[in-house]
This record gives C-alpha cells, sequence and structure tokens, in this order.
C-alpha cells in the first residue's frame, strides 16, 4: 500500500512536469509555446467565418471559443504582450470581419469592448487580467494547500509564498516566478493582491508579527517603524513572540537596544491595539479574499474586481439601462455602437481615414448634410419628422438633445414611473434601429425613402419587443389604435 501510494505520488508529480510543461523551469516568454493556443484558436473561429452571425453571436463565440482553450497555459504561464497581441488581433478580425461594407474596421477600441457589459463593453475577456486572475491563484495556493506536493516543491526552490511577496529579484529566479511576482507578488506595483485580501490570525505560526499586514491597514513595522528597528524579533511569528499561560496569550518582546523616551509612545500605543487581538491556538491562519462572497479566491471574482480597477469611473449608467431592456442582441449591440460612436456612418469613416467620394459623404436620407451620427439619427429633417409622429403618441412637444447617451437617456416630462420609462425606451430602440435599416437600404439595397413604412416598423417592433415582456399584454389590435396609450398607461397592463 505504501508503495502503490508512492508510486501514486510520482505520477502525481510526473504530469505536470512532463506533459504540461516545467513552470518552474520553463521560460513562458517564448512564443513558441503559445503556438499551439494561437493556432487552435485560429481553428476555432474559422469554422464560423463564412456563417451569417450578428455580431452579438460573434461575441458569444469569442468568449465561448476562449474559455475552450487549453485553460493551463493561462493558469501557468504570463502570456506574453506579443502572443496578447496576436490572439486579440484574430479576435477582432472575427467580431468586425463581416461588415456590410467589407471595410475591415475596428469600429471601438478593443479595450472597450473588453469591458464588462455593465461598464460599457460587450464582455470580451480581457486577456491580460483573465491571466492575472489565474496565475495569481498560485499565490492563495501556496499560502493554503501547505500539503500539496507543489507547494513543497515552490517552497523548497524558491522559499514559497514569503519569498514571493518580499526581498528583491534575484537572478537565479526562473522567469516563471518573475512573472509570478510581478503579477501577484513583491514586483506588482499596484500591490492588488494585498488589497484584495486580509489575514485572520489563529494560532500565529504563519503570520509574521512585524512585516504581515494582520493587523489594520499596515504591517506593524511601518505603523512603528522606532520599535521595529530596535525589535530583536524582525521577522518572527505572532507564534513565536509569546507564549500561552492558564489565562490565555501572553506577548514576550526582544530587544536590541535600551528605550528612548519617544519609543514609550509608539509602544503604548502598539500594546492598546493588541489588546484587542484575540489568538487561537487550535487554529490555522488564513487569508480572507474580501473580493466575492465567499471568503476564498475565486478567479471569477478576482476577474471582475480587475476589470473594474481598470476602468473605473467610466459612465456605465446609460449602459446599464440599455442592456436591462428587453431588444433583440441584433438590436442592443446596434445602439451600443452608437452611444459608442462606432457605427460606420461616413463621418466615422473619414475619421478612421477612409476616403469617401463627395456625393457618398452626404447623408442619405436627406442629402442635405454631411452624415455624422448626430445628423442622421437626431437632426436630418427626415429622422425629425419620424420622432416627432413618435412624440406626437404620447403627446409630447420638446426638443431633445442631439447627443445619443443624452437623448436616450432624457425622459420626457410626462414620464414619471420606471415602467413607463422603460417601454419608451424600447420605443426609442426602435426609431433608431429601423432609422439606421432605412438608411442602410438605401445606401447599400438602391431602395427609395419611404418614412411611412420606416415608421410602420417602428411601431411593429416596438410592440414585438414590449410583448417580450409578459406584463404587456395589449393585443397588436390595440396598441395599433394607440401605442401612446399603451405606453403611458401605468396600470394593470404590466
Ligand atoms: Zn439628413
Amino acid at each position: 500500500m505504501v508503495r502503490f501510494a508512492t508510486i501514486l505520488n510520482c505520477k502525481i508529480l510526473d504530469i505536470p512536469f512532463t506533459y504540461l510543461g516545467l513552470p518552474i523551469g520553463d521560460n513562458p516568454r517564448r512564443k513558441v509555446m503559445w503556438k499551439h493556443v494561437i493556432h487552435k484558436l485560429q481553428k476555432r473561429l474559422a469554422r464560423w467565418k463564412n456563417k451569417l452571425l450578428s455580431m452579438a453571436g460573434r461575441v458569444c463565440l469569442i468568449n465561448s471559443v476562449l474559455s475552450s482553450l487549453p485553460l493551463f497555459y493561462f493558469s501557468f504561464y504570463k502570456m506574453p504582450r506579443t502572443v496578447q497581441k496576436e490572439v486579440e488581433s484574430i479576435q477582432r478580425k472575427f467580431l468586425w470581419g463581416e461588415e456590410q461594407d467589407q471595410r475591415k474596421v475596428a469600429w471601438v477600441s478593443w479595450d472597450k469592448i473588453c469591458r464588462k457589459k455593465s461598464q460599457g463593453g460587450l464582455g470580451i475577456k480581457d486577456l491580460s487580467l483573465f491571466n492575472d486572475s489565474l496565475l495569481a491563484k498560485w499565490r492563495w495556493n501556496m499560502y493554503h494547500d501547505t500539503s500539496n506536493l507543489w507547494v513543497r516543491v515552490l517552497e523548497s526552490k524558491y522559499g514559497g509564498w514569503v519569498k514571493l511577496i518580499e526581498g528583491d529579484n534575484k537572478k537565479d529566479y526562473s522567469m516563471w516566478w518573475r512573472d509570478l511576482r510581478r503579477v501577484c507578488g513583491g514586483d506588482c506595483s499596484e500591490q492588488w493582491f494585498d488589497k484584495c485580501m486580509n489575514w485572520k490570525v489563529k494560532n500565529g505560526k504563519r503570520t509574521r508579527f512585524w512585516e504581515d499586514k494582520w493587523i489594520g491597514q499596515q504591517t506593524l513595522a511601518e505603523d512603528y517603524p522606532r520599535l521595529y528597528i530596535n525589535s530583536g524579533q524582525q521577522q518572527t511569528t505572532i507564534h513565536n513572540m509569546g507564549h500561552w499561560l492558564e489565562g490565555g496569550w501572553e506577548w514576550s518582546f526582544r530587544w536590541r537596544r535600551r528605550w528612548l523616551g519617544r519609543d514609550e509612545i509608539q509602544w503604548e500605543e502598539m500594546m492598546g491595539r493588541l489588546q484587542e487581538v484575540v489568538l487561537d491556538k487550535n487554529s490555522e491562519d488564513h487569508w480572507i479574499w474580501m473580493v466575492g462572497n465567499n471568503m476564498e479566491y475565486t478567479v471569477k471574482a478576482t476577474y471582475d474586481q480587475l476589470s473594474s480597477w481598470k476602468n473605473g469611473g467610466e459612465e456605465g449608467g446609460v449602459y446599464k439601462e440599455l442592456w436591462s431592456l428587453n431588444l433583440p442582441p441584433r438590436v442592443s449591440i446596434m445602439i451600443w455602437r452608437l452611444l459608442r460612436e462606432g457605427l460606420p456612418t461616413t463621418m466615422n469613416l473619414k475619421s478612421r481615414n477612409i476616403e469617401l467620394g463627395e456625393s457618398e459623404r452626404l447623408c442619405s436620407l436627406c442629402s442635405r448634410a454631411e452624415e455624422s451620427t448626430s445628423h442622421m439619427f437626431f437632426e436630418c429633417g427626415i429622422t425629425d419628422c419620424v420622432w416627432k409622429t413618435c412624440y406626437n403618441w404620447i403627446d409630447l412637444a420638446t426638443v431633445l438633445p442631439a447627443n445619443p447617451s443624452n437623448h436616450f437617456q432624457q425622459m420626457p416630462i410626462s414620464i414619471s414611473s420606471k415602467k413607463i420609462s422603460d417601454r419608451w425606451k424600447v420605443l426609442w430602440s426602435a426609431v433608431v434601429y429601423n432609422v439606421w435599416m432605412m438608411r442602410n437600404n438605401i445606401r447599400f439595397n438602391g431602395r427609395r425613402l419611404q418614412i411611412q413604412k420606416c415608421i410602420q416598423d417602428i411601431k411593429n417592433d416596438t410592440w414585438r419587443w414590449l410583448s417580450l415582456n409578459k406584463q404587456f399584454t395589449y393585443s397588436y389590435t390595440q396598441w395599433q389604435a394607440d401605442p401612446g396609450g399603451c405606453i403611458m398607461d401605468g396600470g394593470s397592463h404590466g
């Protein structure tokens, strides 16, 4: 049995060493290591290349193909920047590949696309942050899984989690260890890992009294530098800084030199704080992950936190409202692009240095002005006529701002409840969507301008989309007769 276990142990050890590659010795910065990942990604996405997919479908595919890649690469190695760029470029080309006018332009920056939907993105995974959240789990595991073989290997080779966070980079560190230090250890300038965790000291055996951040926002060494310098126990764990008596725990300190008057003040303050500390000799120290809900490290919660730090301050409100509406994905994405100034209007083409003929530059609807987003959707005489018809349904006569997100968010005064304003926003979405469709049909399919048809399409779409909400119970006939009444009714009809 013992022999069997030994063999089994060897096997466990062998797997990462020979099959997955040897992270503690290998050089993850070599691009050849990543060829497999890139190839696989290309192959998977290529399968879908010629299928007719909406942009919403392509977003889904990009994320699902990514999660089908061999994740152990991402959880062992820090992806080199050049590889990351290459993978992103494959994803980007796939996302924007099938534009109607075949110009493969990235209409919204990749950085913005990678934000969470509630933060104004499309929720495509940010590879670098995803990679970091997977890698940082090593630090967590190094501290907690002390019986794990891997952790013992790392302990003997590098000194384990302690050496991950302290000291300087040593020449004999492997690339892998350096990367880990850079992502979540001592060489990480943001120190984000430490911001996410708290120390929970129990028996004090795995926490250093002076140098770990176990009480308050800083280490005691930082809080009381005079005492720390004088201490004869600078690296000592809490467990070795005193002993258990019958009445409980008693501290014992050793000092290098006699005290000066100023030390006294720091000492009293520190001892005051230590009185609050309750040790427990029967349980182990551990870390608490403050991000997410289950106190333990999770890749998902960590990724979300990193992402919101990176994109902090981003105006999220208008996007939250957009994604909360019950709209077909192709419509939500079209509106997302409108809000992101990422629709291929001729002004936007021009700003991306795409040459257009003189006649092509003009608004397809009125041929009177250059086609910018605000012109086409809000200022154009034709569009204005469409809006006025819809405003009429709810007896509204007002001038709304020409900036897409303000226009989307500003509610006519007569609209008072969230229910009604959501319905109004569905109608709003149907207007901009159908105006865009009408424009494309004129520009690319040689259709004539048909305002009445556009309004009828808006009316039909709005009813269909509102009906996705079960509480909206108006029949098609009722809706056709009085759309404004159906929208403004705050009563029983949902
Ligand atoms: Zn126009």
